[in-house]
C-alpha cells in the first residue's frame, strides 16, 4: 500500500481545508480528538476578546452589555441542530456528569412507580458512578447492568430509565437510538442518552427518534476546550413535569428577584444551577460558530472513510493486534481501537515516533480520527510507524514505564 494513495485521498477530501483553521501540536500526528478536540485558531482570538474587551473594560456590565447572561441558552440553540432538536430543548451548563445526575433524577420522578435504571455493563464508568450514587441516596432505586445484547430482554414494567452511551468509549460500537428508544417506550420506560462521543461527528435526530433526554460533552468532537461546559436536552413534552434536583438560583423563575422560596423557571432554564463559566462558554461558542456551516453528513462520511482506511491498513500491516471496533463503518463511531498485551508500551513508542493516541487500562489503544483535522496521510504514517514498532518490538524499551496521572 503506497503513501501516494493516501495523498490522493487527501486531495479529493472536501474537508481538507478545515485543518488550517486549527492549532495542532508541531511535528505530531494528533489522534486524540475523541478525548480533547484540538483548538481552533479563532478561539484564541475570541477568548482574548472576552477577557480584554468584555471582562477587562465592561466588568460586571458585560452580563447585560455583552449578553453573558444569555450564553447558556444561546449556545444550546447553536447545539440543537446538531442534535436534531428544537432550539428550546437544549441548554449548556455544568459538566456531563452533573447534567446526567440532574436528568437521571428528573427522569426517575416521572416514573415514580418504577425503580430500575437499566444500562449496559460496558457503559462509560463515570456514568455508572453517577447512577450508583443516586441508587445509594435512594435505596429503592436499583441500577441494573446487562450486556448490550440483553437490553430488550431486561426492559420491563420495573424499568424507569434506559440510560445508554451511544458510542461505546472503548470499542466505538454504536447504538441505534431510534431502535433503543422504541424498545424502551414499548416497556413504558424513558430514555436518557449520553452523546459525548457522538456530537459533532455523527448526525443525530433526537426528535425524530423520540428520545426523552440526553446529555453530552463539548470538548471532544466539538472542540470546545478543556472542561468546556456540557449540554442537556429534554424533549419539549416533558418540560412542565420535570424538576432539577439541584434547585439552584439560576434555575429559579426570577433569579434576580431574590425571593426566599425556590420556584423553577419554565422550560430548560430550570436545569441551571449556579453562575455559568463565561470564559469557557466563550471558547465553546467560537467552535460552535465554526462548525455551523460545515455539513455533518460530510463529517460523518469522512470519519467513516478514515476509519475504514485505518482498519484496512492495520489488517494488512500489523500483526498481533486485536481489533475491537466494528469493521462495518455504520456500526462504528469516530474512533478505532484495538487491544494488545503491551498496549501501554506501544502507546509510549508511538508517542516517541510522533503519534499521540490514548491508552485505556488494561490493554486498549484508541485512535480518534477527528475528520476536521485528520488527514489520510496521518493515518498512513501512523500505521507505518506502528507496524515498525510491532515488527522490531521497539516498544520493549517502555515496558517498565509507569502511568502518568492522565492516560
Ligand atoms: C467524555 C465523557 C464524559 C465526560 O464527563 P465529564 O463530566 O465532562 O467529565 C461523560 N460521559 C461520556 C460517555 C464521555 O465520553
Amino acid at each position: 500500500m503506497l503513501r501516494q494513495e493516501a495523498e490522493q485521498l487527501d486531495q479529493q477530501d472536501l474537508l481538507a481545508a478545515q485543518r488550517h483553521y486549527f492549532h495542532l501540536p508541531d511535528e505530531t500526528i494528533y489522534l486524540c480528538g475523541h478525548s480533547l478536540g484540538a483548538m481552533l485558531k479563532q478561539t484564541s482570538r475570541h477568548v482574548t476578546n472576552i477577557l480584554n474587551e468584555q471582562w477587562g473594560r465592561q466588568a460586571v456590565s458585560a452580563w447585560n452589555q455583552s449578553a453573558w447572561i444569555d450564553m447558556p441558552q444561546r449556545l444550546g440553540q447553536k447545539i440543537a441542530p446538531m442534535l436534531g432538536a428544537n432550539a428550546n430543548e437544549v441548554v449548556v451548563a455544568d459538566s456531563t456528569s452533573v447534567n446526567l445526575y440532574k436528568l437521571i433524577h428528573a427522569g426517575l420522578m416521572l416514573r415514580p412507580d418504577r425503580h430500575v435504571i437499566l444500562t449496559d455493563d460496558d457503559n462509560f464508568p463515570a456514568d455508572l458512578y453517577i447512577a450508583q450514587g443516586i441508587a445509594k441516596q435512594h435505596p429503592h432505586i436499583k441500577v441494573v447492568c446487562c450486556s448490550r445484547h440483553e437490553i430488550a430482554h431486561h426492559l420491563n414494567k420495573t424499568t424507569a430509565l434506559l440510560m445508554l452511551t451511544q458510542v461505546n468509549y472503548r470499542t466505538g460500537e454504536l447504538y441505534d437510538l431510534k431502535e433503543m428508544t422504541m424498545l424502551a417506550h414499548a416497556a413504558g420506560a424513558l430514555t436518557l442518552y449520553d452523546l459525548s462521543h457522538s456530537t459533532g461527528v455523527i448526525p443525530l435526530a433526537l426528535n425524530n427518534d423520540q428520545v426523552d433526554m440526553a446529555v453530552g460533552c463539548t470538548y471532544k468532537y466539538i472542540n470546545g476546550g478543556p472542561g468546556a461546559p456540557a449540554f442537556l436536552f429534554v424533549a419539549k413534552h416533558h418540560h412542565q413535569a420535570m424538576t432539577s434536583p439541584l434547585s439552584g438560583w439560576m434555575g429559579h423563575i426570577r433569579p434576580f428577584a431574590f425571593e426566599s422560596e425556590y420556584i423553577p423557571a419554565s422550560g430548560m432554564n430550570r436545569f441551571f444551577c449556579g453562575t455559568p463559566s463565561i470564559v469557557s462558554m466563550g471558547a465553546l461558542e467560537s467552535s460552535l460558530d465554526f462548525l455551523q456551516p460545515i455539513s455533518i453528513d460530510e463529517i460523518r462520511h469522512k470519519s467513516q472513510q478514515l476509519g475504514n482506511y485505518f482498519i484496512r491498513l492495520l489488517t494488512e500491516k500489523c500483526l498481533g493486534i486485536h481489533l475491537v471496533s466494528p469493521p462495518d463503518a455504520h456500526l462504528r463511531g469516530g474512533h478505532v481501537a484495538f487491544t494488545h498485551p503491551n498496549a501501554f508500551a506501544i502507546k509510549q513508542a508511538l508517542l516517541n515516533s510522533g503519534v499521540i493516541c490514548d491508552y485505556r487500562a488494561p490493554d486498549l489503544l484508541r485512535f480518534g480520527l477527528s475528520p476536521l483535522y485528520t488527514r489520510y496521510v496521518d493515518v498512513y504514517d501512523t500505521v507505518d510507524r506502528l507496524a515498525d514498532i510491532l515488527n522490531k518490538k521497539s516498544y520493549s524499551l517502555y515496558l517498565d514505564l509507569t502511568l502518568a496521572a492522565v492516560t
